[in-house]
């Protein structure tokens, strides 16, 4: 990993415009909306905000930027591997400046930011190496054919991201689409669009054709909604909730049958055997319902114990909630800062009462950090049964629930029990218990003594309500072509 930069406490805002064929623009209603720094509750700047009237000239520029025969279309594979090659590389230049600026508008800690930043560049590498290995097959048909297939760019595609992750996200939709030779209209969330904004800088500058990739700053309902309705977008990616998550795939349907990958909640369970490592397991626990103060949707908020060690694992896990640092997320001994907004920081609240009163205990936490900004202390509830609140919601705050379970069999159908299926981990030194678990769990992703191990080259992505397709390695990359298959026939010489 590389060395952290230091921080810039005010970065300069350099854009705050839409992005569409490589010009920053304003939007046509001339409306702009706010974005709000999580620390301080007060706006950072007015950001442009874009809705129907704007898609439709992203849908414009992306359409000139798709069709047969543009310098989009006509470039050599190879040469967009080498495009994207040379965006990690300018984002790794500007490296400070991003970090600052996605620490500004998220409250995240710059380390944190900076973490996201490396793993978006491992992502987008990843895929510049996968540009030109896009191939189909020969296949031996019955009859006097030639049979092949040629996986195409699937064409115009909406991202709809999420605010908990903005540089990850953007890479993740970004890299596998431009690689596959598609183009992209993002629309980054409300919340944290500065640097989706200002990445387009850099697409431009790494020699993307005009069209080929716009961003939309603006709401879910109308911006979004456009994207997702419009009938000429061929493709919509996005990363958020359940609920929007539905409305997305409905809206994907009725429009064009619009080819459509959903990374939606979850309520992740995380099982701890009384043979694992005490101190392991503690401490990946804790970090996988803490981190990035649990805005994150794979996050461990089901914490199974067996009952052999139930009570010293919450003896420890509240030691852990007490030391982590909670402050000012340019501070380099901050972990947590703030969550993201006063929605978020209102429905966290309310459930941690929720917890309380339905007679969960309340080990450390549960109350709001400071006076000032979205803080909340981290939380541990003990005692919490699967029928609470706070066991089945997704809380997307730093509150971890820890629960008791006796047997393997008991957890596995406790564990299970949920519309959602993320991810799972299980801690245990027994290897038949692991592969039992791991089998067994309905979740798309299941680590083992371990958590958030996420790889740019495996795929991400859930079972059930968590979603639909993966990103991530191939898999990702196949969300992102059509299969064509063309026959010919061959004449057939007689002699
Ligand atoms: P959260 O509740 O965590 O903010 P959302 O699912 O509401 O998550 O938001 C994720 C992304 O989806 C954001 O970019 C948001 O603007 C967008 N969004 C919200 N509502 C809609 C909608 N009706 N149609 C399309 N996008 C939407």
């Amino acid at each position: 990993m590389a060395t952290l930069p230091e921080p810039i406490r005010n970065p300069e805002i350099k854009y705050s415009q839409l992005f569409i064929n490589n010009e920053y623009v304003n939007s046509v209603s001339g409306q702009t909306f706010p974005t709000i720094n999580p620390v301080t509750e007060e706006k950072i700047v007015d950001v442009q905000e874009g809705d129907k009237a704007d898609v439709d000239k992203a849908v414009a520029a992306a359409k000139e930027a798709f069709k047969m025969g543009s310098p989009w279309r006509r470039m050599d594979a190879s040469m967009r591997g080498r495009l994207l090659w040379k965006l990690a590389d300018l984002i790794e230049k500007d490296r400070a400046y991003i970090c600052s600026l996605e620490t500004l508008d998220n409250g995240k800690s710059f380390s944190s930011a900076s973490g996201d930043l490396d793993f978006s560049l491992e992502v987008i590498r990843y895929y510049a190496g996968w540009a030109d290995k896009i191939q189909g097959r020969t296949i031996p048909v019955n009859g006097d054919f030639f049979c092949y297939t040629r996986h195409e760019p699937v064409g115009i595609c909406a991202a709809i991201i999420p605010w908990n992750y903005p540089i990850p996200m953007f890479s993740w939709k970004f890299a596998p689409c431009l690689a596959s030779g598609s183009v992209m209209i993002m629309k980054p969330a409300e919340q944290t669009p500065l640097t989706a904004i200002y990445l387009g800088s850099l697409v431009k500058e790494a020699g993307f054709p005009p069209g080929v990739f716009n961003v939309i700053p603006g709401y879910g309902p109308t911006a979004g909604a456009a994207l997702s309705a419009h009938p000429e977008i061929n493709k919509v990616a996005f990363t958020g909730s359940t609920e929007i998550g539905q409305v997305i795939m409905a809206s994907a349907a009725g429009s064009n049958i619009k080819r459509t990958t959903l990374e939606l909640g979850g309520k992740s369970p995380n099982i701890i055997f009384a043979d694992a490592d005490l101190d392991t397991s503690v401490a990946f626990a804790h970090e996988a319902v803490m981190d990035n103060m649990g805005q994150c949707c794979i996050a461990g908020s089901r914490t199974y114990v067996q009952e052999e060690i139930y009570d010293e694992f919450v003896k420890r896990s509240v030691e852990k909630a007490k030391q982590r640092t909670v402050g000012d997320p340019f501070d380099s001994s901050t972990v947590n800062g703030p969550q993201i907004d006063n929605e978020q920081f209102t429905k966290i609240l309310g459930l941690i009462e929720s917890g309380k009163q339905e007679g969960a205990t309340l080990q450390c936490g549960g109350t709001r950090h400071g006076d000032k900004g979205y803080y909340i202390e981290p939380t541990v509830f003990s005692n919490v049964d699967d029928n609470m609140k706070i066991a089945k919601e997704e809380i997307f705050g730093p509150v971890q629930q820890i629960i008791k379970f006796k047997d393997l069999d008991d957890v596995i159908e406790r564990a299970n029990r949920t519309m959602y299926g993320l991810g799972a981990a299980i801690f245990t030194k027994d290897i038949d218990k692991a592969l039992t678990f791991a089998h067994s769990i309905k979740a798309g992703t299941v680590w083992v003594n371990c958590y958030l191990a996420v790889n740019a080259q495996a795929p991400f992505g859930g079972f059930k309500m968590s979603g639909l397709g993966r990103e991530l390695g191939e898999y990702g990359l196949q969300q992102y072509l059509e299969v064509k298959n063309v026959v010919i026939k061959v004449p057939q010489k007689n002699s």
